[in-house]
């Protein structure tokens, strides 16, 4: 890879490090356990706990995503950023805008 296109990397990486924690933190409320006190009547609170299940799916999800681009962003440090951890290919660029943070190549990620 050339350092232009580590830099783009790079850059991809710190913007989606940001997007995501702005996510968590705009999210922290919604996620949290329904207070039986904002309850008007048992359907309400229904709802409230299934918007509160789904704020937590997506914030362990971004959670999980987030560590992923912080370990992509050490490897670009160590300067083995975009080689597939199974096979030691290089990971494609294509692969690489969609997803900065892939661990795999195309390939492996299929189970090839
Ligand atoms: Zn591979």
């Amino acid at each position: 890879m050339t350092a232009e296109q580590l830099q783009e990397f790079r850059d991809l990486l710190e913007v989606t490090l940001a997007e995501l924690r702005a996510s968590l933190n705009a999210s922290t409320a919604a996620a949290a356990p329904v207070s039986p006190d904002n309850a008007i009547g048992r359907l309400t609170r229904q709802d409230a706990m299934q918007a509160q299940q789904m704020a937590l799916e997506v914030r362990r999800r971004n959670q999980a995503r987030l560590q992923q681009v912080e370990a992509a962003i050490r490897k670009l440090e160590s300067g083995d950023y975009g080689i597939c951890v199974r096979c030691e290919e290089e990971i494609s660029l294509a692969r690489l805008r969609v997803r900065p943070e892939a661990r795999v190549c195309v390939r492996c990620a299929q189970g090839g």
